[in-house]
């Protein structure tokens, strides 16, 4: 799986609380076709805990058959409902290319999300091996 930090986590210290965690160890573990839902997801969570002046800590951002999974502690419903539409945003978003993606589907045994394009180039290269 390709790890794609992209200065989302530098961009925001503030959501990365202080105690170790997942997300500070191994970075945001995703294909980047989500990168763009989450540089949206992070801004957002941002923008409402300065405005409900809450603490939120973002400890784990990973897929999990073929779902993005975004793990948060404290925040508020304003932050429940803002993650539940980037997940579900993902549901339908290839993790290759951030093109349109049927859904999850099952590959080589596995769960994924992509597109037409990218699932055809991920059998391809099984067959060079
Ligand atoms: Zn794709």
């Amino acid at each position: 799986m390709i790890r794609t930090y992209d200065g989302i986590l530098a961009k925001h210290p503030a959501l990365l609380g202080s105690e170790p965690t997942d997300l500070k160890a191994f970075g945001v573990c995703c294909g980047p076709g989500w990168l763009p839902i989450l540089k949206s997801l992070f801004d957002d969570f941002e923008k409402i805990r300065q405005e409900d002046g809450l603490t939120i800590t973002v400890f784990q951002v990973k897929e999990k058959f073929g779902e993005l999974r975004v793990y948060v502690r404290g925040g508020n419903d304003r932050v429940q409902h803002r993650l539940r539409d980037a997940e579900w945003d993902a549901m339908f978003t290839c993790e290759d290319c951030g093109g349109r993606s049927p859904g999850v589907q099952s590959l080589g045994g596995g769960l994924n999300n992509l597109c037409g394009a990218c699932r055809k180039k991920l059998r391809q290269s099984w067959k060079g091996r």
